[in-house]
């Protein structure tokens, strides 16, 4: 009973402004600003205003895609706005896929209808008439649920025609079902699962906001930026540009898991340092942590004081801890086992680098590694970052070149007598 009050002390004394923490099941969490939320105070105040007025609401909060691209909101909405189209489409991704991300799953099991109401938002913004959640296949449990809210809500004129008594505005979502693919969380890739095709990354431009779901202008939003959307809208965009960093505005959900006493969701104002959330998660031991997901790179101990926001870490909101004994190149083995197994095969440098990139840190820990063929795996390894078309082949080669960074020792231990001395 005491360990939440002492958390919430810890949250008090490092985020005065976020002064929020509370416990369900084994996971601790800090999302009450969403469970504050007055219902349905953000489309009452949208439908009150013009579209134009919307977006212009949004921009001045300085809200960014929480989806890991971190693309500002309102100017997608912009585009989206101003795109000619028959038709425009309000896409939310509910596909979160990224290993040790869990934020999504939350914010729709918790607080479904914010979803659904940043999503009305934004289509009246951008004169949407139809929406769609894809959601995560191994999601499937919760869409008993999520339907059971989208019925309420129209029921409660909020989807359906002319919402919340405002005539001509029509808009109701409907739920489709992903298929099991990482790589449908990147947005061109998820409209061509939507559209029946395979889930792979289309060429860019044009840009979905242009030519996006059927060739139609189409905005796709991340479940917790929806939901954010909703909040700001209620409470206004001076209130939350306030929170955060000059460039980094607002709050973020960040998913905590690994080595560390207390894994679960937090919410902290952008700029929260590494070392304070470790703090609160009981992770104060850590030789490394990953922020964003299997995507991310390691970060060292040395380095746990920089900032969470877009200017420093960049917007990756998952964080995984390693303890102080854990086998970094082993982890690492773990990683390129998933890439591998993800990746879509469209492109070469992913595809087929990924698989040597594998087999290379798998000769690494057997002690079958020399240094140069050591130096040739980590120009691969760049080479791939550069060369993929798509966030899996521009990421999947990070864990090994941060630890070749940050842990070169780790690398070293395992290299045949001959190695070279390359560093970094
Ligand atoms: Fe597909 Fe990988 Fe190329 Fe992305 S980088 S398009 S996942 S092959």
């Amino acid at each position: 009973l005491l360990i939440p009050q002492i958390i919430r002390q810890c949250t008090e004394k490092f985020y005065s402004h976020r002064p929020i923490t509370g416990m369900v099941g084994d996971s601790f969490t800090t999302t009450l600003t969403y469970a504050s939320h007055h219902a349905n105070a953000g489309i009452t105040k949208a439908a009150a205003m013009e579209p134009d007025e919307v977006i212009a609401e949004i921009s001045a909060s300085g809200l960014c895609g929480r989806g890991g691209a971190g693309f500002p909101t309102g100017t997608k909405w912009k585009m989206a706005a101003d795109a000619n189209g028959d038709v425009k489409y309000m896409i939310c991704n509910a596909d979160e896929g990224e290993p040790g991300t869990f934020k999504d799953r939350i914010t729709l099991s918790w607080f479904a209808d914010l979803v659904f109401e940043g999503m009305t938002i934004a289509a009246y913004a951008i004169r949407a008439s139809q929406g769609i959640v894809y959601l995560r296949a191994e999601y499937a449990y919760l869409l008993p649920h999520l339907e059971q809210v989208l019925k309420a809500r129209r029921e409660a004129g909020l989807l359906g025609c002319d919402i919340s008594g405002k005539e001509g505005f029509n808009f109701d979502i409907r739920i489709q079902m992903g298929a099991g693919s990482y790589v449908c969380g990147e947005e061109t890739a998820l409209i061509e699962s939507l559209e029946g095709n395979r889930g792979e990354p289309r060429n860019r431009p044009p840009y979905p906001t242009e030519a996006g779901f059927l060739g139609q202008p189409t905005v796709v939003n991340n479940v917790e930026t929806l939901a954010t959307v909703s909040v700001i809208l209620a409470r206004g965009a001076q209130w939350f540009s306030g929170i955060g960093t000059e460039k980094s505005k607002g709050f973020k959900l960040f998913s905590v898991s690994g080595e560390c006493a207390r894994p679960g969701l937090y919410e902290l104002p952008w700029g929260s340092t590494v070392s304070g959330l470790l703090a609160l998660a009981g992770g104060e031991g850590a030789k490394a942590v990953q922020i964003g997901g299997y995507s991310g790179r390691f970060l060292p101990a040395a380095e746990f004081g920089r900032k969470l926001a877009y200017e420093d870490l960049g917007a990756g909101s998952s964080v995984i801890i390693y303890g102080p004994d854990r086998d970094l190149l082993e982890v690492a083995e773990n990683y390129l086992e998933f890439f591998v197994e993800e990746s879509c095969g469209q492109c070469t440098p992913c595809r087929d680098g990924n698989v040597v990139l594998l087999n290379g840190i798998r000769s690494l820990r057997n002690g079958k590694c020399s240094g140069q063929q050591l130096d040739e795996l980590l120009s691969l390894a760049e080479t791939i970052c550069v060369a993929s078309k798509c966030g899996l082949g521009q990421s999947s080669p990070k864990v090994l070149l941060s630890i070749n960074r940050y842990f070169r020792n780790e690398i070293n231990a395992h290299l045949t007598a001959e190695h070279s001395a390359r560093s970094t």
